[in-house]
């Protein structure tokens, strides 16, 4: 395996998805550049200033590592999304190595945000289900990844993943997954990256209606 990476390395050498220089897929001074998130994340409302909450979000705890406005994490988020890009694995996990271990329960159960069926096939993986795997990787977790738990259907209206408005996006994702199975009580929902918490929110909701008793969020990135 590492003779084949190192092989790939010297056909295909490696340039920086954030600064584009030469030497690593995601270089060390880029990882080192990302503006963390300091402070709880409010689990209703994601802020994570002090602040009146008005929040009705339904996750027990959100974790976020960084801001998705940042250029040097948006970057990597982007090429994950639209690369299919295992060789960001490495650099990835010495980035999360590096930040506070989630305080998650070893009992629950990792559920990647699924992807619809189209999607999956047009791009050939799910960015979640490897950000999934690498968190367990980078802070060597026990938890169990479910990828047999969720479905997702197509989105009636794809453009409303483009706003920012929560009460839109709620109205539009409602429907769109359906539990194949009975939930596990304790369940940990990861993505890439959560902006309203609405498509997150209707997961939890599905999940709740499945038997979960408990949902948790962790997203490499917060924010739009
Ligand atoms: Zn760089
Ligand atoms: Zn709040």
């Amino acid at each position: 395996m590492r003779i084949k990476v190192k092989l790939w390395d010297l056909i295909f050498p490696p340039y920086c998805v954030a600064c584009g220089n030469p030497g690593e897929w995601w270089c060390g001074d880029c990882r080192g550049k990302i503006h963390l998130v300091r402070g709880d994340i409010c689990s209703k409302c994601l802020t994570v200033a002090e602040h009146e909450c008005a929040g009705i979000l339904p996750f027990e705890t959100v974790t976020s590592f960084g801001y998705y406005h940042d250029p040097n994490l948006r970057a990597l988020i982007t090429k994950l999304k639209f690369n299919g890009v295992t060789i960001l694995k490495s650099d990835l996990k010495s980035f999360l190595c590096k930040q506070k271990v989630p305080d998650i329960s070893p009992g629950a159960v990792f559920v990647p945000m699924p992807l619809a069926e189209k999607r999956l096939k047009e791009r050939g993986f799910n960015q979640a289900e490897f950000v999934a795997e690498v968190l367990i990787e980078a802070f060597d977790l026990q938890n169990e990844i479910n990828l047999d738990l969720l479905e997702r259907m197509e989105n009636k209206d794809p453009q409303s993943s483009l706003t920012h408005d929560y009460g839109v996006r709620a109205g539009h994702i409602k429907g769109v997954f359906r539990a194949k199975k009975a939930s596990p009580e304790h369940v940990v929902l990861i993505d890439d990256v959560v902006t309203t918490g609405a498509t997150a929110g209707e997961v939890v909701r599905v999940l709740m209606e499945a038997g979960a008793k408990r949902v948790d969020l962790i997203t490499l990135a917060i924010g739009a």
